[in-house]
């Protein structure tokens, strides 16, 4: 038979045209996994071998990878937060929805990365910004793949890649998004694993990423547990901790925008954001005023016995001897407004937002990061003594702080004082992370060592190169 090489040719052209060309990077022995990985060692493994590759592309390819990872979280939001919801059993469907689409739209990227220069009478030094190389990031139940899209478009924009232990109550979700980003790289790049998570998470996964001699760098999102467990690893970590921010209003505060803002903040996805309002302290004058403006914008008031029945509920004690602490209680942690109600036998409306009521500080919604949609509401003297309630109930987590105010003094006073990370006037928490405010978003707001709300930089470690004498092109031949 004879061949018409012509007509091969066309034929094998046509087919090229439909499915597009090969992967150009060879495959090894963990492409094909997607990322997802029980062992450690392999994940590591993987997660290097995508760094190497990763390493010899282009800016370009980076924005390309991450503008995969931004469509997913977008198109497949409401299939993802679905998900998320059903796994987890947290927080809000349209919130675990809306804040994949949120991260997928607004996390910085490759645009946020810079060079610095320095140009004198001596040359010219350029400071650029490297990758450290695989990442180990832990991630939080109460955005389980929200937190890591928003580390992997950060942690990639800055050329690096992620081993990911998520938490156990979210590992499905973190799994599936993960294939998904990952599947969809592969098939644009022909780079595989540049996400990797450990699929059935534990806390000796945790530690054995924490203690890898392939983890250049550790990233931890969640409570004082893991804070304390990441700042003993003995490698450098970025520790997004915990909060219990406290919210301030004086008398000169619009006090139907303050409640509007506090019922936003405090009520997206049931409480369980770090940065939302946990505890509110209103100066007399404007105590009662207070109250009724939160009744106007439609919260709901619960009277002191009410208050009680749902703090024995609600609240509950963990611990022995001088390591004996309250916690909020599993069956109510971001739970709907009309959950906690029904738990002390009262019905509301199944869409409230958000309930709240009159405490005194001794009260343990005060001190605990309850991670519910219950607000107490304390009563002060005068802003003096609530700056220093406020201050004294955030811990020193230096995290989030909140006043409702039109005195830019009494806004100065509560700022130095708090010494938080995060310091909002006059609006909702998110309005901090550029929600209704300005500034950027993450969910990783590193609070403890101090780097903010996380970028790509902050995943990048300083490199100079410096020209003696020569390149300051201004001047006189
Ligand atoms: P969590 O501390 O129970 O768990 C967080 C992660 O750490 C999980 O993956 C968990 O498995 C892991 N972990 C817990 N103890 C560990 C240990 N000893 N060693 C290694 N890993 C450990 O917190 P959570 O309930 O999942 O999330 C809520 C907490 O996270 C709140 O305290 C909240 O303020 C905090 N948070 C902080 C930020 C921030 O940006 N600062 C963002 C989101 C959540």
């Amino acid at each position: 038979m004879q061949i018409n090489e012509d007509l091969i040719r066309t034929v094998v052209q046509q087919v090229l045209a439909e499915v597009g060309p090969a992967p150009a990077v060879a495959t090894s022995g963990f492409c094909g996994r997607h990322g997802i990985f029980t062992n450690v060692d392999e994940a590591v493994a993987a997660a290097t071998e995508a760094f190497e590759k990763l390493s010899e592309r282009t800016i370009e390819d980076r924005k390309r990878i991450i503008d995969h990872i931004r469509r997913i979280s977008i198109d497949q939001c409401v299939e993802l937060g679905t998900m998320e919801m059903e796994e987890t059993k947290v927080g809000r469907l349209e919130h675990k929805i809306e804040k994949l689409k949120t991260l997928g739209e607004r996390t910085p990227g490759v645009e946020f990365m810079r060079s610095e220069v320095f140009s004198g009478d001596h040359g010219l030094a350029v400071i650029e910004h490297a990758p450290f190389g695989v990442i180990g990031a832990i991630t939080p139940v109460t955005h389980s793949l929200p937190t890591i899209t928003g580390n992997a478009v950060a942690m990639i924009a800055g050329g690096n890649t992620l081993v990911v232990n998520p938490h156990p109550s979210g590992k499905k979700v973190a799994a599936e998004g993960v294939r998904r980003f990952n599947q969809a790289i592969y098939n644009d790049l022909g780079i595989d694993n540049l996400i990797c998570v450990i699929a059935e998470p534990t806390l000796e996964t945790a530690d054995a990423i924490f203690h890898h001699r392939g983890v250049k760098l550790i990233c931890v999102t969640g409570g004082p547990a893991v804070a304390r467990a990441a700042l003993n690893s003995g490698k450098r970590a970025v520790v997004a901790g915990p909060g219990n921010p406290p919210v301030v209003v004086d008398e000169t505060a619009d006090l139907d925008r303050a409640a509007k803002a506090i019922i936003q903040g405090a009520s997206y996805d049931n409480n369980l954001l770090c940065i939302a309002e946990k505890e509110v302290f209103v100066v007399d004058e404007v105590f009662d005023a207070m109250l009724s403006a939160m009744d106007r914008a439609g919260a709901v008031r619960l009277n002191a016995s009410e208050v009680d029945a749902l703090t024995r509920v609600a609240i509950t004690t963990v611990g022995e001897g001088e390591h004996k602490h309250d916690v909020p209680a599993k069956e109510l942690l971001g739970k709907d407004a009309a959950v906690l109600a029904r738990a002390i036998g009262k019905t509301v409306p199944a869409n409230t937002d958000l309930l709240f009521g009159e405490t005194d500080e001794t009260n343990p919604f005060v001190p605990v990061e309850q991670m519910m949609p219950f607000l107490p509401f304390v009563r002060c003297r005068n802003v003096d003594e609530a700056i220093e309630k406020a201050k004294y109930y955030e811990h020193g987590f230096r995290h989030t702080a909140i006043i409702h105010s039109n005195n830019v003094r009494n806004m100065t006073k509560m700022g130095r004082a708090m010494d938080t990370t995060l310091f909002v006037k006059n609006g909702p928490c998110m309005a901090s992370l550029g929600l209704g405010g300005e500034g950027y978003l993450s969910f990783s707001i590193a609070t403890p060592t101090g780097e903010g709300v996380t970028t790509p930089l902050t995943f990048t470690r300083e490199r100079r190169c410096s020209l003696i004498d020569d390149l300051r092109i201004l001047g006189k031949p």
